[in-house]
């Protein structure tokens, strides 16, 4: 009787206590992470699906968080310079820069709009190293994944297989809905739209789109009256009819512009759990066919 219980145990106890710890910046990456970790892996991420990736506000809780993490996986690039200093406040060394639990996605991505020269303030005060939104292109999800698949097989390397099968499985997944989505955007290729910050380079480079301008004039700048006509004009003489924002973006400059031009605002999910979604895929699909509806005048 007694032994039945130690097996007992061992079924349920074991898997929770031998649950990999991985702390992510942001919900994307944290989908990604449960995609690939599986039932191994007890995955937070530090920002909300509601804040605005380029200013999410460190809390001492997350520091709390990272000093108990045995992964920490980022986007990069500067768009969460923020967790530096939550990273040094953890005093958790196997997750700095360099150790085997430090997981940077954009090593391996194909950089866009990386400054050529002297970077100034003139230019904005963001995107420093070129554009970090490069998870809005499936073809980046997969290289991302792949720097996941990397940093799980260092810190646990007793399922280093299982891992490697379900990589695999999630790269396939997102061939497969690349074709579709491919498909649904494939008539409006080239079909000029407006975005409200230059958070959409990749996915409109992957499928074809292409921006005209941009609400703000340059990165975490807002625009000046001048500006918005400026923009006006540029739509009016296009035809352009499409106003594309994230989620957590304010209506105020979009709807003025919507009024002048008669375009339609769309407002996507830019963060895996806002507007419904539920994983990576989800939100995607729900940006690619968000958009594919306003093109076609629905
Ligand atoms: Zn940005």
């Amino acid at each position: 009787m007694k032994k039945w219980w130690i097996i007992l145990l061992t079924l349920f106890a074991l898997p929770a206590a031998a649950q990999v710890r991985v702390v992510a910046t942001f919900t994307d990456l944290a989908d990604i992470v449960k995609q690939i970790g599986g039932a191994h892996v007890q995955v937070s991420s530090l920002a909300r699906p509601q804040d605005d990736f380029h200013l999410v506000t460190p809390r001492p809780s997350m520091a709390l968080e990272l000093s108990r993490a045995k992964l920490f996986v980022r986007v990069g690039m500067d768009l969460d310079l923020w967790a530096d200093d939550l990273l040094a406040a953890a005093r958790n060394a196997s997750i700095l820069r360099g150790a085997s639990g430090y997981v940077d996605c954009s090593v391996g991505v194909r950089k866009l709009e990386v400054p050529t020269g002297r970077v100034d303030p003139s230019m904005g005060d963001i995107h420093i190293y070129g554009n970090p939104h490069y998870l809005f292109d499936p073809a980046n999800a997969k290289i991302a994944a792949r720097n996941i698949l990397e940093g799980l097989k260092r810190v646990d390397p007793a399922n280093a297989q299982e891992y490697q099968r379900r990589y695999e499985a999630f790269v396939q997944r997102v061939d497969e809905h690349l074709n579709r989505w491919h498909q649904i955007l494939a008539p409006y290729k080239g079909t000029l739209v407006v975005v409200y910050h230059k958070s959409l380079p990749y996915f409109l480079q992957r499928f074809g789109l292409q921006e005209l301008a941009t609400v703000e004039p340059k990165p975490g700048i807002p625009p000046s009256p001048g500006y918005l006509r400026e923009v006006i004009a540029r739509m009016k003489n296009t035809g352009c009819k499409v106003i594309l924002i994230e989620h957590f973006r304010p209506r105020r400059f979009p709807d003025a512009i919507a009024r002048e031009t008669g375009a339609k605002v769309v407002v996507l999910p830019a963060a895996v759990g806002a507007e419904g979604t539920t994983d990576y895929f989800s939100m995607i699909d729900a940006m690619v066919n968000r958009i594919a509806a306003a093109l076609a005048g629905r």
